[in-house]
């Protein structure tokens, strides 16, 4: 078994994003969807998508995202979901930076 896997996430929005993420990340997908869509942090879901953390976590607690607890503890969302709410998310974070 090789040890090094890297994870590539390429998220089509304005520009194209990758994430590459270490080998021994979590690669999970959205029960919701079903269809293998990968799921990332909050944090990497802001980056994304150039929204702020909050706005992300709002999304969340409304139920506008697919989101799931890892083993770990931590919270992943749906890319998916995301992109439906993406236009929703950048009109409600207001501040241009
Ligand atoms: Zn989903």
């Amino acid at each position: 078994m090789k040890a090094r896997r890297v994870t590539e996430i390429t998220v089509q929005t304005d520009e194209a994003f990758i994430i590459r993420r270490r080998a021994g990340s979590v690669q999970v997908c959205c029960a919701h969807c079903g269809s293998g869509v990968p799921m990332v942090t909050p944090e990497e879901a802001a980056a994304l998508f150039r929204v702020g953390v909050r706005a992300i976590y709002r999304e969340i607690e409304a139920g506008q995202l697919h989101f799931q607890e890892t083993p770990g503890g931590s919270v992943v969302v749906c890319l998916d979901s995301l992109q439906k709410i993406v236009g929703l998310l950048s009109r409600n974070s207001g501040s241009q930076t």
